[in-house]
């Protein structure tokens, strides 16, 4: 038996939707049946994860995401994936909550940025996830240097991943948008560049840029199947 996978999830319902697709598609694929490992998602209500970070609220995500994951424990998962970037913030205080492994997308992300090869690396994501030094911080523990866009830019990717991102809405103008940014971090001397938010790969793949992109949502859905398999 594999182990069960929790995903905590609903930040946004687009990329829970993602993880839940990559697993079991990736799982069929490679083996050729269906017998992939058991998925337990909860779906939390995401306002308020909108809202308490907006507010400097982390205390609020963190005991309500403890309070999920304690959920996930229950119902009988093995492990969580916090299915977001954002919310590794509290990533520590969410592990603290539960007896059960918490896989952090950010030791996947760091680990495949190494394996490219690519030590200097751009991230888009969040405010909060570019601003703050949680994500950062985490990344040079692999040796690797974070660079995020200017002000202006920050601002632009946040506004496109709440107003419409997490809605699902995927807006040409807004590709057009990313690759610009996209191409003024390359300037800057990017040798790649972090979908560090699990809904930006929806509107921007590598073919449209011509640089490495580190999808954050398949490496850490990846990590999450390989950990259930024993292979990770
Ligand atoms: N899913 C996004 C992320 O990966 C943002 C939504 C959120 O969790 O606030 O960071």
């Amino acid at each position: 038996m594999y182990k069960r996978i929790g995903i905590l999830g609903g930040m946004s319902p687009e990329s829970t939707v993602a993880y839940y697709e990559y697993i079991t598609r990736t799982y069929t694929e490679r083996y050729g049946e269906y017998g992939y490992p058991e998925i337990i998602i909860y779906s939390v209500s995401f306002q308020p994860y909108v809202d308490w970070p907006a507010e400097g609220r982390w205390d609020l995500v963190a005991s309500g995401l403890g309070q999920a994951a304690k959920r996930l424990a229950a119902a009988g998962a093995d492990f969580v994936v916090i299915a977001t970037n954002t919310m590794h913030r509290v990533y520590d205080e969410v592990q603290a909550a539960v007896d059960i492994p918490v896989l952090s997308l950010l030791d996947a992300v760091g680990a495949a940025v190494l394996a490219r090869q690519v030590t200097t690396v751009g991230l888009l994501g969040t405010r909060f996830t570019m601003e703050q030094p949680f994500y950062r911080e985490a990344l040079a523990a692999y040796g690797l240097q974070v660079l995020v866009p200017g002000a202006e830019d920050r601002a632009y990717v946040d506004r496109v991943i709440y107003d419409e991102l997490v809605a699902g809405r995927i807006l040409p103008a807004s590709r057009a948008g990313f690759q610009a940014i996209v191409e003024r971090l390359v300037s800057r001397g990017v040798q790649g560049i972090i979908l560090g938010c699990t809904e930006i790969p929806l509107l921007l793949t590598e073919a449209d840029t011509g640089v490495p992109l580190f999808d954050t949502t398949a490496i850490h859905a990846e990590a999450a199947l390989r950990y259930a398999l024993d292979e990770g």
